[in-house]
């Protein structure tokens, strides 16, 4: 059916579109749905496209090229060859990258504590022993970041996307004249959730801008940074050269992994740093193990062989996903076009689709869409404390449903959000 654009509706008109999606939303609950589009997990047909390393690397196969026994202890940094593969596709030399366990999070987080417990190569005292601790958090983010910093007692300080990135202006306002403030999130590449890439102009703002705490720090995730949806992959910037160039070596910590590359949380996780940096890593983290899972490295280097083998591993991907996010846009589309009730990202990579809804309904949609059946991340979970000011961002996760389920389930969330936003214009009370 012709859709209108909600605000150019008369009184009577918006009631019937209220009765219309009244009556669309009994539908949809009565096909008692169960799906799920709330987090980003590679669907199982992905999961398939590495099966081989469950084979690898093969009871005959335990040494690295220089000779390591990778069944035995040995070796903090991880083994060489692999790093040298993500280097190559990160843009940073082999002897500043390190390979180490499976999740890039657990990386961070340990960056966080050791700041915190020990100070870092530029910091006067511990983070802990700072009178306050803020953070810059661009929003809508990733909720995991946001969580650690949460947890560790900083003060999240929202920072709004923009096209190319986080607001440059307002970050290095509040940089230069706040020294509690000690770092950024950031997810350069295809964001998590807008699918947004930091352009060289926004990347240059923030390894050049004065901080009036010296040991600020960019946690650069980029967990996307190989996961493009189109031909024209997004080029991954040496972030690290540039710091270096405009002489803040020490500010970037950059963070990779293969979880969205190989098997969800059995991958391999990346530190890329500046040598006073990983040193700095490296001294705290050989207090925590003697060294990471070289076993799974090794499966990995054999797997991938060499960097087009992880370029051309991540294009099996996108014909896994390219469908789904074009399924999605096209219904968001139809859907919701013309209402001009909601507005959504269109990621060139990535695992998400950013959704705004009208102003004030996002949790109503997600409580409607879950009492149909439908799981959506919580409203607010892409802003520190969970919370929207706006009530309006909700992340669509399309990966993991099969595209019949995602098909149904988009149907069924667009159905919720133009119930909600003719219940907002009529002034219901949910
Ligand atoms: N960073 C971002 C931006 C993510 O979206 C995710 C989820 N895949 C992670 C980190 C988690 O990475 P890991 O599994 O390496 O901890």
């Amino acid at each position: 059916p012709r859709q209108t654009q909600f605000g150019l509706m008369s009184h009577a008109e918006l009631v019937t579109e209220h009765e219309t999606q009244t009556a669309n939303y009994a539908k949809l609950k009565t096909e008692k749905l169960t799906l799920d589009i709330t987090r980003g997990k590679p669907s199982p047909e992905q999961l398939d496209l590495s099966q081989e390393l469950l084979e690898l690397p093969g009871t005959a196969d335990y040494r690295d090229a220089n000779g390591t026994d990778v069944r035995n202890y040995g070796g903090l940094h991880g083994l060489p060859e692999l790093r040298a593969i993500f280097g190559e596709l990160l843009g940073i030399p082999v002897s500043n990258l390190l390979a180490g366990n499976n999740a890039s999070l657990e990386i961070m987080h340990d960056l966080l504590v050791f700041a915190m417990l020990h100070g870092t190569a530029d910091s006067v005292r511990r983070w802990a022993d700072e009178p306050a601790l803020k953070f810059l958090c661009p929003v809508p983010g990733y909720d995991r970041h946001f969580a650690i910093t949460e947890s560790l007692g900083f003060e999240m300080i929202p920072i709004p996307m923009r096209g190319d990135g986080p607001d440059t202006h307002l970050i290095a306002e509040l940089a230069a004249s706040d020294p509690s403030i000690k770092g950024l999130w950031a997810v350069p590449n295809y964001s998590n959730p807008t699918g947004i890439t930091f352009s060289e102009t926004v990347t240059r703002e923030l390894v050049s801008m004065p901080t009036a705490a010296p040991d600020f720090r960019l946690f650069w995730d980029n967990a996307y940074a190989v996961h493009p949806l189109t031909d024209s992959a997004e080029p991954v910037l040496d972030v690290l050269g540039m710091a270096e160039a405009a002489g803040h070596p020490n500010r970037p910590f950059v963070l990779a992994s293969t979880s969205k590359i190989t098997f969800a949380g059995a991958g391999v996780s990346f530190f890329g740093s500046s040598t006073a940096n990983v040193e700095w890593y490296l001294k705290h983290l050989g207090k925590k193990t003697i060294g990471p899972d070289k076993v799974n490295q090794l499966r990995h280097l054999r797997f991938f062989k060499d960097a087009d083998g992880v370029r051309a591993h991540m294009q099996k991907h996108r014909a896994i996903l390219e469908p789904k996010f074009k399924l999605v846009l096209r219904i968001l589309e139809d859907r919701l076009g013309a209402s001009k009730v909601a507005s959504w990202t269109e990621p060139k990579g990535g695992y998400f689709i950013s959704l705004d809804v009208l102003e004030g309904t996002a949790s109503r949609v997600v409580a409607l869409a879950k009492a149909a059946g439908i799981a959506l991340t919580p409203a607010g979970s892409s802003y520190p404390y969970g919370k929207d000011p706006e009530d309006k961002n909700i992340r669509i996760a399309p990966s993991f449903p099969s595209e019949g389920e995602l098909e149904k389930a988009m149907d069924g969330l667009a159905t919720c959000v133009l119930l909600a936003a003719s219940e907002k214009l009529l002034g219901h009370t949910a």
